[in-house]
């Protein structure tokens, strides 16, 4: 839609796993107008707060515009040629697994595809890992256990073809506001539609819910176990399904089968009445949604509750049909395409494994690379350690902010200043990452760049450059291809844009692929940029079975394990790591606000986003304020072993008696003495290295 003076550009919101459609008008090179794009399947139109006020934080100021080193503005040459020399310089000296990158789900599919080639076909290391890590990886580990592949079955419209939605670990009225918007449309049009929220904390979401299960923090893989026992119990079990198309059930039934109702009640500290609601809901609808986020994934045991889940709907033969599955819903816009590319430390391109010698010479023999990663590479809050214990010398840290964002602040700061070597490239001028930088580079950002996403539900979007990037500023695949070949890699990275970028992607997916990997792209292969660039948004796989893409994976009852079964795990439920204390009595828990984004370098632009709430505060319980002689809006002091921050205290009983929560938001330049992750130790789940960011047992203190 174009005319001499004005045009709208359809794009996709930056910010969360949704992925919204946007709808520009750009007049005489300025962004003008901002609205939901109506046809676009993920959100017909709809925005949430932050979308709708994504133009009011499109302003060059604050932004990186020029490479700096040590400190001094500088060409890009200079600033390449430096990148490259010392990367280069100290893969000689120590070896390819001295270096690494970190990037973000922030990242188009194609910078993430060019980072995952350099890193692991030319330096030869699986040293790249994303802020991803922190916010899906629990998710991928329990799709990979038990369907051979990470993916997920679902699709939005399921959730307004279903008779039964569970809200685990997750408030999407805030996190995910256009899928909750989109439940309760199916709601008014069908009042029989459920709504379960399972959540220790009274959520926005759960205050909305029909029914709310405040359990004790933690306990979520005891009640899917004491639920996969009830269903065994009740005439629950889809035995035809099981005996045709799973593996291990019963070596799974015998773990679950010591949860009975009042164990788990007991467990969950919950009533007994309460869960027998929440069982008999799942026994006797036939739809079943499990809509779960980062209540599951961020979790020393993320990925035994993610099978959890998962088994319950093997069992019941509640998944691969309209309106049922197991739906994990991604943080972030782009969190799956980078999984897509390899964009994991343990991970290869196009879904490939990283210990399969096959798929390691397939995706080397694919790039005509030199070498090819032989094994996983260090996963976030590891490959920190390495930094500050020396092993990694140098690393490049592209579009995220780790100082904010990674749990155990101190601990990262010491590592980023130990590093040798620490380049980030950012579209913004000084964060609290930045600040360790020796070398600085200016990338465009979103309404900028061109290039895909793939949001929650597998479906690829456009993202769609509008405006000329501010000073030098350049697209991260350009500035990784340029590094590239000042290293003398010379070959693997003449990309003309992002569109071939995309097409070697998609070939990539397409190759030896005999219908082994559900992630196929055949049917996108060889786009001419005219094609790429008018890409409707689809979702995987499309291929020559689905060529307008596939709503829902898994139907046929076939996956992608061995021998083509899915795999029930059994699973002993564990408590988080560190418990409370007489030192340490309150039980912490962090997550998202409604009208802001991560850290703030982008929201944190935007005023009228600041109204929802002005400051960092921490939510506490009136009888605890009681106790504690704290009202209302006073500060107070939240601390344990790995930190402290100071917060104005909110008093409410949407969180129970010991408990609190922190928003993850406020970085330094906001609130120097409020950021969340100095209350957070780096204790990660042992399968998928997510961090526990749902527990940490602190004190309290009127200051
Ligand atoms: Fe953007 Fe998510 Fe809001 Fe949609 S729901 S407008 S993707 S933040």
């Amino acid at each position: 839609k174009q005319s001499s003076e004005s045009k709208c550009v359809q794009t996709s919101c930056p910010y969360c796993g949704v992925g919204c459609g946007v709808d520009i008008t750009v007049e005489q090179g300025k962004a003008v107008k901002l609205s939901g794009t109506p046809e676009h399947p993920a959100n017909f139109g709809r925005l949430c707060v932050k979308g709708t006020n994504l133009l009011a934080t499109n302003h060059h100021q604050g932004r990186l515009l020029h490479p700096v080193v040590n400190g001094e503005q500088t060409s890009w040459e200079k600033a390449i040629e430096t990148v490259a020399a010392r990367f280069s310089q100290i893969i000689k000296e120590h070896g390819p697994d001295a270096v690494a990158f970190y990037g973000s789900g922030q990242l188009l599919t194609e910078d993430y595809y060019v980072a995952n080639k350099l890193m692991k076909g030319y330096i030869g290391s699986a040293n790249i890992d994303t802020n991803s890590r922190l916010c899906m990886s629990s998710a991928v580990s329990g799709y990979k256990r038990a369907f051979g592949e990470d993916l997920v079955p679902c699709s939005y419209q399921d959730l307004e073809n279903t008779d039964l939605i569970l809200l685990t670990g997750s408030n999407a009225a805030w996190t995910h506001p256009v899928l909750f918007q989109r439940m309760e449309k199916a709601k008014a049009v069908n009042p029989k539609l459920q709504i379960f929220a399972i959540d220790p904390r009274r959520t926005a979401s759960a205050e909305l819910a029909d029914f709310h299960l405040p359990i004790k923090p933690g306990t979520d893989a005891a009640l899917f176990n004491g639920l996969l026992n009830f269903l065994a119990d009740n005439r629950g079990l889809d035995q035809a399904y099981i005996d045709q198309y799973t593996n291990n059930f019963s070596a799974c039934l015998d773990q679950a089968g010591q949860w009975t109702l009042t164990k788990t009640a007991d467990y969950c500290n919950i009533s007994k009445s309460s869960l027998k609601r929440l069982y008999q809901a799942f026994l006797t609808n036939k739809r079943v949604i499990n809509f779960f986020s980062q209540g599951i994934n961020q979790s020393s045991s993320g990925a035994d509750k993610c099978n959890a889940i998962i088994n319950c709907h093997l069992a019941s033969g509640k998944i691969g049909k309209p309106g049922c599955g197991p739906f994990s819903i991604t943080g972030q816009p782009n969190a799956m395409g980078g999984r897509e590319v390899g964009g994991l430390s343990n991970l290869l391109a196009a879904h490939m494994d990283i210990d399969n010698p096959e798929h390691r010479a397939l995706v080397q023999n694919f790039w005509q690379s030199p070498t090819i990663a032989s094994a996983p590479g260090y996963k976030a809050t590891d490959l920190f350690d390495k930094m500050n214990q020396g092993k990694v010398k140098a690393v490049w840290i592209m579009a995220t902010n780790p100082a904010v964002s990674l749990p155990d602040r101190a601990k990262v700061e010491q590592a980023l200043a130990n590093c040798d070597f620490v380049v980030v490239s950012d579209c913004v001028a000084s964060n609290d990452t930045l600040a360790f930088a020796e070398v600085k580079l200016p990338a465009s950002s979103w309404s900028e760049k061109n290039g895909t996403v793939t949001n929650s539900e597998r479906r690829i979007s456009r993202q769609r450059g509008l405006l000329t990037p501010p000073g030098e500023a350049l697209d991260d695949w350009q500035i990784i291809s340029r590094v590239a070949k000042a290293m003398g890699f010379d070959q693997g990275f003449n990309y003309s844009g992002p569109a071939e970028i995309f097409d070697e992607h998609a070939r990539l997916t397409a190759c030896n692929n005999n219908g082994d990997r559900a992630l196929d792209l055949s049917g996108l292969t060889g786009l001419t940029t005219d094609e790429y660039d008018r890409l409707k948004p689809v979702q995987w796989p499309v291929n020559t079975k689905y060529p307008l893409g596939c709503a829902r994976i898994l139907a046929d009852g076939s996956f992608f394990t061995d021998n083509r079964k899915a795999n029930f795990i059994a699973i002993s439920p564990a408590t988080p790591k560190l418990a409370c204390s007489a030192g340490y009595p309150f039980s912490l828990t962090s997550g998202r606000l409604r009208d802001q984004w991560h850290t703030m370098t982008r929201t944190g632009k935007a005023n009228i986003l600041a109204e929802h709430t002005k400051a960092p505060e921490v939510t506490l319980n009136p009888a605890d304020a009681q106790s504690l002689g704290v009202a209302e809006g006073e500060m107070v002091k939240v601390s344990n072993e790995t930190g402290a921050v100071f917060l104005q205290a909110k008093l409410s009983d949407d969180v129970g008696v010991k408990q609190l929560f922190v928003p993850i938001h406020w970085n330094r330049e906001f609130a120097s003495s409020a950021t969340a992750n100095q209350l957070f130790a780096a204790i990660v789940d042992p399968v998928s290295g997510q961090p526990e960011f749902k527990q940490a047992p602190v004190q309290v203190e009127k200051t």
